[in-house]
């Protein structure tokens, strides 16, 4: 989830590359919230099973699932490529005992974001730019 609000020094979702025309924000928010335990895990994915949703988002055009995925994608940096997992039946609980300690870094943020601009071009050289304010939950450009 690249924790920020308050702090200036690290960045988050909403910085990476295409942020103006991409919501990467919403998986944080109401029923896949990190903080919801029937959608934790989605915070902490494997680099594959994100990139294969991130790849089903890029067969049918759905902009919500592309902009989700690639929030998981984003997440996988921070999280699961530190051993961080979410699976209570076996006692993995997340970075919750590390506090947001694993969302601040600018190392992971920087490796998701060559990332991100890799997945949008192949998504721009696609579908183009969002800009129909329906399918474009910010302001498009
Ligand atoms: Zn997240």
């Amino acid at each position: 989830m690249f924790l920020i609000d308050e702090d200036t020094t690290v960045k988050g979702h909403s910085d990476f590359y295409g942020a103006d025309r991409y919501d990467f924000t919403k998986e944080d928010h109401g029923w896949t919230s990190p903080f919801n335990p029937f959608s934790t895990g989605r915070h902490f994915e494997t680099l594959q099973q994100a990139e294969k949703a991130i790849g089903d988002a890029m067969e049918t055009g759905n902009l919500d699932d592309f902009e989700r995925a690639m929030h998981d994608m984003q997440d996988f940096y921070s999280h699961r490529k530190k051993g961080y997992e979410y699976d209570p039946i076996t006692g993995k609980w997340g970075h919750s005992k590390d506090g947001t300690k694993p969302d601040r870094d600018m190392n992971a943020w920087n490796l998701a974001n060559e990332k991100t601009i890799a997945w949008i071009n192949e998504w721009e050289k696609k579908w183009g730019r969002p800009k129909n304010p329906e399918g474009c939950s910010k302001k498009c450009k």
